[in-house]
Order: C-alpha cells, then sequence, then structure tokens
C-alpha cells in the first residue's frame, strides 16, 4: 500500500446559519456549518445587520443620554 500523502479531498455539503446550502470541496470528512456565506454576509449583500446594534446604541443613549 501506498501512505497517504495528500489528505483527500472531497466535496462536503456546508450548511449557513441563513438555511443555505451549498457544496465545496475539502479535506474535511463531514458536512460543515457556518453562520455566514456569500449569500448572507452582509459583504456580499451590501445590508448590515442593524437590530442589534440599534439595541446597543438605544441602551448606550438610555445610559449616558441627557
Ligand atoms: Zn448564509
Amino acid at each position: 500500500m501506498k501512505p497517504e500523502i495528500h489528505p483527500e479531498y472531497k466535496q462536503i455539503t456546508v450548511t449557513c446559519g441563513c438555511g443555505n446550502t451549498f457544496q465545496t470541496g475539502s479535506v474535511l470528512s463531514q458536512d460543515l456549518h457556518i453562520e455566514v456565506c456569500s449569500s448572507c454576509h452582509p459583504f456580499y449583500t451590501g445590508k448590515q445587520r442593524l437590530v442589534d446594534t440599534a439595541g446597543r446604541v438605544d441602551k448606550f443613549r438610555k445610559r449616558f443620554g441627557k
């Protein structure tokens, strides 16, 4: 038998937190779960998720507001 020098490169399914799934090549042997993908990442969508940020700003204003 030949020794395995290179890790096996195979197709896996990546599942994103937004529900999107896609195939990618990886040396990982199991499917992958990620939080952001090219479909929902603000950099790609041009949108920003301001819900959490707005909440923090409101808290900040309530605490330090005049
Ligand atoms: Zn996504």
